[in-house]
C-alpha cells in the first residue's frame, strides 16, 4: 500500500492533534530512517531527542528482546532486578538519591510538583504553596506539567490550571526574586530550553537560583528530560554550571525510544511515602532493561566524547550559515542541541529540508532545531548543511 492511503487511513481513526507531515516511516538504521516507498531521510531531530544512540544499537536492542523474552511486567507491588539496576545507575549519573520511574516527561514534572507541594507541606505544617517556573518554558501537556509551561497558547483553552504558579524571567534571577514569597516551595526550570527555542541557562543563572533555594528552604527543580543524557556534551546540562538541583527529570533520550522517564530526588527532597504516589507502569522491567543499556553504554564516555566534537563543528558550521543568510537571526546552544532563529517561522524551510531527505524540527520564537541521534558524525553534519542551505535558498 502506498503512503497516501495509510495517511487516509490514519486521518480517519487518528485524532487529530498533531498537522504531520506526509511521511510514513517504516524503518531505521543508524541516523537514518526509511519511509515505506524506500526513501532514505538523514535524521536531525531523533524523534524529539529520543534515539541518543540511533536506530539499532546492538547492544541496546539484545537487552530489551532478552527481556521480553524474560518478563515484561510485574507493576509497583513488588521488585524487579532491571528497575534497580537502572535506578542505581542513574542515581550515580545524576549524582542525585532516589528515583522513581515514569512512563513520560510530563509524568516526571507531575512527580517533581507533588514532591513540591508536599516539601511545602512539611516545611510548614499547610499546603497552599506555590511554585515559580519561567517565560518560554515546556514541561509537558498534562494539566500540571501544562500548568507550569510558560506559553499561553498551550494553556489557554484548558483553564483553570494547577493555583499557585507564578512565571518568572528566563535568565533573569532578580525576576524570580520578586515572585518569592513565604508561599513559594520550588523553582522548576530547564537548564536549556528545548521547546521554547534553545535557551541555555547562563552558570551564573543557575548558581543564583541554587542559593536563593538553599536561602528560603525550596526546592531547586532542573528539567533535563531534552538537555539531559548527554544531549549538551555533559551527561546532564547542569553539570556545566557545577550546579546540582534538588529534584531532577529525566526521559526522552533515557529509553531510546522505550517510554520511561524518571523523577529523581536528593535526601532532602525525597518526602513522598507510600500512598503518595503510584505508576502501574512506571519502571517495568522491559523499559528499565532498555534504559540500564542505555546508561551502560553511556558509562563507557565514548558518547559524550562525540557529541562534544561533533557539537563543535556543528557550531562552527552553522555559524558560517548564520554569516552567510541574513533571514538567520542567531544561534544559540551547545553539544547536539543546537537552534538557528529565523526572521520568520522557519516551517517551510523545514518541510523543504525534509523533502531533500534531511529530517529537520522547528521549535518556538521561529527556530530551526538540530537535535540528531548522539552517535552522529561529522560526515553527517556536512551531508546535512547543503541540504539545509538549499532549503533556505528555496524560501528566501
Ligand atoms: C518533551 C519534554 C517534556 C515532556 O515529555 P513527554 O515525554 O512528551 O511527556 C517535558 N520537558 C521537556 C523539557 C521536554 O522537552
Amino acid at each position: 500500500m502506498k503512503a497516501e492511503a495509510y495517511m487516509e487511513r490514519g486521518e480517519k481513526v487518528l485524532l487529530h492533534t498533531y498537522n504531520r507531515t506526509p511521511i510514513v516511516f517504516d524503518r531505521g538504521e543508524g541516523v537514518y530512517l526509511y519511509d515505506i516507498e524506500g526513501k532514505k531521510y538523514l535524521d536531525f531531530a531523533a524523534g524529539i531527542a529520543v534515539f541518543g544512540l540511533g536506530y539499532h544499537n546492538e547492544r541496546f536492542d539484545s537487552a530489551v528482546k532478552a527481556q521480553v523474552d524474560k518478563l515484561i511486567h510485574t507493576s509497583n507491588l513488588y521488585y524487579n532486578v532491571p528497575a534497580i539496576e537502572a535506578a542505581e545507575k542513574l542515581v550515580k549519573v545524576t549524582g542525585m538519591d532516589r528515583v522513581f520511574f515514569t512512563n513520560s516527561g510530563t509524568e516526571a514534572i507531575e512527580g517533581a510538583i507533588k514532591t513540591a507541594r508536599k516539601y511545602g507541606l512539611k516545611r510548614d505544617g499547610h499546603t497552599g504553596h506555590e511554585i515559580i517556573a519561567m517565560d518560554h518554558s515546556f514541561h509537558g501537556r498534562s494539566m500540571g506539567a501544562l500548568s507550569v509551561t510558560g506559553n499561553p497558547h498551550y494553556q489557554e483553552d484548558f483553564k483553570p490550571l494547577l493555583g499557585g504558579i507564578r512565571f518568572a524571567r528566563f535568565n533573569d534571577l532578580d525576576s524570580v526574586k520578586e515572585l518569592v514569597n513565604e508561599k513559594t516551595c520550588a523553582v522548576i526550570l530547564e537548564p536549556i530550553q528545548g521547546e521554547g527555542g534553545i535557551y541555555p541557562a547562563d552558570p551564573e543563572f543557575l548558581r543564583g537560583l541554587r542559593e536563593l533555594c538553599d536561602e528560603h528552604d525550596m526546592l531547586l527543580i532542573f528539567d533535563e528530560i531534552q538537555c539531559g543524557m548527554g544531549r549538551s556534551g555533559q551527561m546532564f546540562a547542569c553539570q556545566a554550571a557545577g550546579v546540582k538541583p534538588d529534584v531532577m527529570t529525566v526521559a526522552k533520550a533515557l529509553g531510546n525510544g522505550l517510554p520511561v522517564g524518571a523523577f529523581l530526588t536528593n535526601e532532602r527532597a525525597a518526602v513522598l511515602v507510600p500512598g503518595d504516589h503510584g505508576s502501574t507502569y512506571g519502571g517495568n522491567p522491559l523499559v528499565c532493561a532498555g534504559a540500564g543499556a542505555v546508561l551502560d553504554i553511556f558509562a563507557e564516555g565514548k558518547i559524550l566524547e562525540n557529541v562534544r566534537q561533533v557539537g563543535d563543528y556543528l557550531w562552527e558550521k552553522l555559524e558560517e550559515v548564520k554569516a552567510k543568510y541574513p533571514v538567520v537571526k542567531d544561534h544559540r546552544g551547545r553539544g547536539l542541541i543546537q537552534g538557528l532563529e529565523f526572521e520568520k517561522n522557519p516551517g517551510a524551510i523545514a518541510q523543504s529540508a525534509i523533502r531533500k531527505g534531511v529530517i529537520l524540527i522547528t521549535a518556538e520564537n521561529n527556530v530551526i532545531r538540530f537535535i540528531p541521534p548522539l552517535v552522529i558524525g561529522k560526515e553527517h553534519v556536512d551531508e546535512m548543511l547543503p541540504l539545509l542551505e538549499a532549503a533556505i535558498e528555496e524560501n528566501l
